[in-house]
C-alpha cells in the first residue's frame, strides 16, 4: 500500500487497524500504533462502511449531485489544463474506468483516515480549488466558497511524484509563535497585573486542563489564524489550543466535542457531516493544537501557583454560579498536581507588587467580611459558597459621591449589579431627539415593534420625531401606532465613526474607567493583541418609546443575560410635562428588574413552568430572550420560587452596572435614549465561563450560541501580559 494512485489511495480496510504517521518526519513512522491517536470505531460501523462498499449503495447521493462527489467539477477543466497533467484534463466520463474508479472511491470512502505519504513532499500552498488539488478532498471553507481560511492551506501534505499522491497527510509548523502586538500601556501596572491574575486563575485553569491530555496526543502544531475567531464546527465555542480537524474535509472540532461525541449515529447530527454528506467517524479526526507543550505547562504551573497563594491568602475569589443543570459549578477548580512538582515552584511571593497584591486582596476580603455599606449581613454571606445564598437586602444604589472602587469591586466579584445615580454628566444637547433628527435624520434604520416583534425600516427622522409626539409616529397596516425600539444602534462597530461627539461624550462620563474604557487595563478584552479580529463591545445606543410593564405589559428589552460585564447610561428622557399624558405619573423614566446570578435555577424553573403553561416551546427560557415578566409574572415569581430580584428606577445620568451571566429585563416608561458598552473585568470571567457553557449547550442555528467573545483567548493574552516572568 505505498504508491497508490489515488483510487486506492483512500480504499478503506474497514477490519484492520489503520497505522497512522503524523508530523513532516520524512520517514512515516509506522512504528506508532493508530489506537494512540485514535478511537477505533465500533465494529457495527465499521462494518456498514463494508456493507456499502459491497452494495455499492449511494445514500444521500441526490440526482445532479454525483458531479459534486467525484471531486471533478466541469467548470473547472478548462483551468486545470494549464497546470495538470494528462488524466485529469478531460471532463468527467462517468463511463470510462478511471472516473469510475474515483466515483467509487468516494462512495466507498465514508472513513478516510491519516496516512503518511512516502517520498518527497507537497505542502498545500492556497486554497483547494487551485488547479493541482482539484481532484482531491476539498476543505469546509472553500466547499462553503466563503472568505472563511481554507482549511488546508500550508498544512496538507501530498506526495511529490509525477503527480500529486493523495494521504492525507499533515504536517506540524516549527519555530516561535507569530509576534503579538498589545495596546501600548495595557500591563504596566504590577500590582493590577498581580490582581488581574489572582482573579482569572481559576477560570483559565480550566481550559489550560483540557489541553494537557490533549497534547500527549497532539503531534501537528498550526499557528492559530489571528485575524479570524476560530469555532468549533459543532457548537460555535472558541477554540483555544487543542483541536480535532477532519482529515477529509477540515471541519474542526473543540475538545469538549470530541469528549462528548461518543460515536453513535445520532452525534454531530447536524453539522457532523463531511463533504459529500458523508459520515464522520471519530478515526478520522486528526488532533491539532496551536500553543506547544511546553508553554501550557509553564502556565498550567503559573496558574496553579497563582491559586495556591490564594488559597493561603484565603480570599473568596472563584465564587461560583450554577451551571443549567447544576453540574458546572461542582467541576474542580482547584490547584492539581501538574507532571512537575508544582510545591517546588510555589514561592512566597516575595517582590514589592506581591506584597502589595497580598494586601489588596486581605483588604477586599476584609471589605466583604466587615462592611457591607450600612446594611446587615447574614454570618453566610460571607462564608458560604453556596451559591443559592446571596443577600437580597444588599445595598445597590448608591449616589454618584458613595461609591468607590473598593465598593466597586466588592459588588462586581460576587455579581450584584448597581446603579449610580446621576454618575453619567453627559452634554445635554447631543443626545436630544432634535439633535438626531438634524445630523442623522436621513438616515435608514431598522426598529422593532416591542410587542409584536415585527421589524420595520424608517429612516431616523421617523423614528425620533415620533419620540415625545404620538401625533407624529408611524402607524401600521392596521392603524396602531406601535412601542418602537432602536436596538444595537449603529448595527456596526463604527460607534466612534458614526457618533464622534457621542463617543467622546460618553466615554468622558464613564465611572470605573479601567475596567470600562477601551484602553482600560482591567478591561481585559483589550489585552487582546491588535492582530486579532476582537469582539464588538459597543458602545451602542438603545433607543425607544414608552412601554408597560403591568400586567400584560411587553417591557422594552426582554429577560437576557449576557456573557460580557455591561455599563448602561440613560442619556435623554423627555421632561416630565412632555410625556404622553399615560406615562407622566410613572416612577421614572424606565425600569429594570435584575436578578443575581444564584436565583438562576429558580428563575429558569420558573418560566419553563410558564411556558408549559402557554404552550411554548422553548429551548432556553433566558438565553432565547422570550420573556418579559409584567407585574403578575414577577409576583408570581416571588411566591413560587421565592425570588424577587432587585427593581431600579433609571433617570437621566442614572447609571446601571450589569455584571456578567446578572439576568435582566428593561421597561421603558416613557422614550428613553441610552448609551451602553461591554467590557471583560477580571472579577467577571468566571461567570463569563459558564455562561459560555451554557451558549455552547443551546441548540443548533440558536441566536446566542456563537461565542463572539474569545474568552480563552481573552484569558491566554490577559495572563502573559500580567505575568512578570521574572517571577518564573
Ligand atoms: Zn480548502
Ligand atoms: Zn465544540
Ligand atoms: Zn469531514
Ligand atoms: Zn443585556
Amino acid at each position: 500500500m505505498s504508491d497508490q494512485e489515488i483510487g486506492s489511495t483512500t480504499e478503506t480496510q474497514p477490519d484492520t487497524v489503520e497505522i497512522a504517521a503524523f508530523g513532516s518526519s520524512k520517514r512515516p513512522q509506522r512504528t506508532r500504533k493508530a489506537t494512540e491517536f485514535y478511537t477505533p470505531a465500533p465494529k457495527k460501523q465499521r462494518k456498514k462502511v463494508g456493507r456499502q462498499k459491497d452494495t455499492k449503495v449511494v445514500k444521500n447521493d441526490k440526482p445532479g449531485d454525483k458531479r459534486k462527489a467525484v471531486d471533478v467539477p466541469v467548470e473547472r477543466s478548462k483551468k486545470r489544463k494549464v497546470a495538470e497533467p494528462t488524466g485529469s484534463k478531460r471532463k468527467f466520463d462517468p463511463e470510462s474506468d478511471e472516473d469510475e474508479a474515483r466515483k467509487k472511491m468516494v462512495e466507498d470512502a465514508d472513513l478516510i483516515k491519516v496516512r503518511p505519504v512516502p517520498g518527497k513532499k507537497h505542502v498545500q500552498q492556497g486554497r483547494c480549488f487551485l488547479s493541482r488539488y482539484c481532484r482531491f478532498e476539498k476543505c469546509t471553507a472553500c466547499l462553503a466558497k466563503k472568505s472563511d481560511k481554507c482549511r488546508f492551506n500550508g498544512i496538507r501534505v501530498f506526495g511529490q511524484r509525477k503527480e500529486l499522491v493523495y494521504g492525507p497527510e499533515f504536517m506540524s509548523v516549527e519555530g516561535p509563535d507569530p509576534k503579538s502586538t498589545y495596546e501600548s500601556g495595557v500591563s504596566e501596572d504590577e500590582v493590577k497585573n498581580v490582581r488581574v491574575l489572582d482573579l482569572i486563575a481559576p477560570t483559565f485553569m480550566k481550559f489550560l486542563q483540557k489541553e494537557l491530555p490533549h497534547l500527549e496526543m497532539a503531534k501537528i502544531r498550526k499557528f492559530p489564524d489571528r485575524n479570524i475567531c476560530q469555532l468549533c464546527d459543532s457548537c460555535q465555542t472558541t477554540i483555544f489550543s487543542g483541536y480535532w480537524m477532519c482529515c477529509v474535509c477540515g471541519k474542526e472540532y473543540c475538545l469538549s466535542c470530541y469528549e462528548e461525541w461518543n460515536g453513535s449515529d445520532d452525534s454531530f447530527k447536524e453539522t457532523g457531516r463531511c463533504s459529500h454528506r458523508r459520515k464522520h467517524y471519530k478515526e478520522q479526526l486528526v488532533p491539532i493544537y496551536h500553543y506547544a507543550k511546553e508553554e501550557i505547562i509553564r502556565l498550567f504551573d503559573q496558574c496553579n501557583q497563582m491559586i495556591l497563594d490564594d488559597e493561603d491568602s484565603s480570599n473568596l475569589d472563584g465564587e461560583e454560579l450554577p451551571d443549567d443543570d447544576g453540574a458546572e459549578s461542582s467541576e474542580a477548580t482547584r490547584p492539581i498536581e501538574s507532571s512537575r512538582a508544582v510545591v517546588r515552584r510555589r514561592k512566597p511571593r516575595t517582590s514589592r507588587a506581591k506584597a502589595a497584591a497580598a494586601i489588596d486582596v486581605v483588604d477586599s476580603t476584609m471589605s466583604v467580611l466587615n462592611k457591607d455599606n450600612g446594611i446587615s449581613t447574614s454570618p453566610q454571606d460571607c462564608h458560604d459558597r453556596t451559591p443559592q445564598l446571596h443577600d437580597e437586602h444588599k445595598k445597590i444604589e448608591y449616589a454618584a459621591s458613595e461609591m468607590t472602587e473598593e465598593t466597586f469591586r466588592d459588588l462586581w466579584k460576587r455579581g450584584y449589579p448597581f446603579v449610580i445615580r446621576g454618575a453619567g454628566k453627559l452634554e445635554k444637547e447631543i443626545w436630544k431627539p432634535n439633535y438626531f433628527i438634524e445630523h442623522y435624520g436621513k438616515i435608514d434604520c431598522t426598529v422593532i415593534d416591542v410587542k409584536e416583534n415585527v421589524e420595520y425600516k424608517m429612516d431616523v427622522e421617523t423614528f425620533f420625531k415620533g419620540f415625545e409626539d404620538i401625533n407624529s409616529r408611524f402607524v401600521n397596516k392596521s392603524g396602531i401606532c406601535p412601542c418602537l425600539k432602536l436596538k444595537d444602534w449603529p448595527p456596526a462597530d463604527d460607534f466612534a465613526e458614526m457618533f464622534p461627539e457621542h463617543y467622546k461624550d460618553f466615554y468622558n462620563s464613564l465611572s470605573f474607567k479601567e475596567y470600562t474604557s477601551r484602553s482600560g487595563i482591567l478591561n481585559l478584552a483589550h489585552r487582546l493583541p491588535l492582530e486579532f479580529n476582537r469582539p464588538d463591545l459597543g458602545p451602542k445606543m438603545y433607543n425607544a418609546y414608552g412601554s408597560e410593564d403591568n400586567m400584560g405589559g411587553k417591557g422594552t428589552t426582554n429577560l437576557h443575560l449576557d456573557m460580557t460585564d455591561a455599563v448602561n447610561m440613560m442619556a435623554y428622557a423627555p421632561n416630565v410635562e412632555s410625556r404622553l399624558e399615560e406615562e407622566r405619573d410613572k416612577p421614572a423614566a424606565a425600569v429594570w428588574d435584575l436578578y443575581h446570578p444564584a436565583d438562576l435555577p429558580r428563575v429558569r424553573r420558573f418560566l419553563r413552568k410558564i411556558a408549559k403553561e402557554l404552550g411554548l416551546s422553548i429551548n432556553h427560557p433566558i438565553h432565547d430572550q422570550c420573556f418579559y415578566l409584567d407585574k403578575e409574572l414577577r409576583s408570581r415569581l416571588a411566591s413560587e420560587e421565592g425570588v424577587t430580584g432587585w427593581r431600579v428606577f433609571q433617570n437621566p445620568g442614572d447609571v446601571v452596572f450589569v455584571p456578567a451571566g446578572c439576568a435582566h429585563q428593561v421597561c421603558n416608561y416613557t422614550s428613553c435614549v441610552k448609551a451602553a458598552v461591554d467590557f471583560v473585568s477580571p472579577e467577571g470571567v468566571a461567570r463569563s465561563y459558564v455562561v459560555n457553557q451554557q451558549f455552547r449547550k443551546l441548540r443548533h442555528g440558536h441566536k446566542r450560541k456563537t461565542d463572539i467573545l474569545q474568552l480563552p483567548n481573552i484569558l491566554y493574552h490577559a495572563w502573559i501580559t500580567s505575568w512578570d516572568e521574572s517571577n518564573d
